[in-house]
């Protein structure tokens, strides 16, 4: 995987609570492989060079940590909002385990946008931050159909596998 500097990976959100239950954002990555047709974070305005190839951000869980043990405010950090952090590569690289480990070590919440169910491999850590703080999980549903959904989002698990996903971190998470 290709790296990119980043300076910072924390940005505070202006009304996001009230809007989106979140008070920060954070992208560990650029770009997203799951190439759904529609895609809008790909749109020239977010001037994002070949969205579709995932980068990492260099030394992004120091920055992080850094940025975490400043705040004063134990807020809610929303993940995925330019690019789904549990991409394929998040299996070998673990950025976003790394950061949901920082997120619980200092009392943070976290509310995560996927298409994917490699989320559950960290049911681990979304049990334990949901004992301290808050713990939202999005889902993107755009059609039960799975062939269908093959077709308009071509690289990431089905909607049936995403239903399923669903169940099993309402069973082992919200307890
Ligand atoms: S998962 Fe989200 S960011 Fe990734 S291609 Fe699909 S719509 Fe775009």
């Amino acid at each position: 995987m290709e790296f990119i500097k980043a300076k910072t990976i924390l940005t505070k959100v202006k009304y996001g609570s009230e809007w989106y239950g979140i008070d920060y954002n954070m992208n560990l990555y650029r770009g997203c492989s799951h190439r759904c047709i529609y895609c809008d974070s790909r749109s020239n305005c977010y001037h994002i060079d070949n969205f579709d190839i995932v980068r990492g951000k260099e030394n992004a869980l120091n920055i992080l940590e850094q940025e975490l043990c400043k705040k004063r405010e134990k807020g809610v950090v929303g993940i995925g909002a330019m690019s789904d952090t549990y991409n394929p590569l998040e299996k070998q690289y673990e950025q976003t385990r790394g950061a949901l480990k920082l997120i619980s070590r200092y009392g943070f919440g976290v509310s995560i946008d996927t298409k994917s169910d490699l989320i559950l491999r960290d049911i681990d850590l979304l049990k334990e931050i949901n004992l301290k703080n808050n713990v939202i999980i999005k889902f993107t549903i755009t059609t039960p159909n799975d062939d269908l959904s093959r077709i308009i989002e071509p690289n990431v698990c089905v909607s049936s596998k995403r239903f399923q996903a669903i169940k099993k971190l309402n069973d082992n998470v919200f307890l």
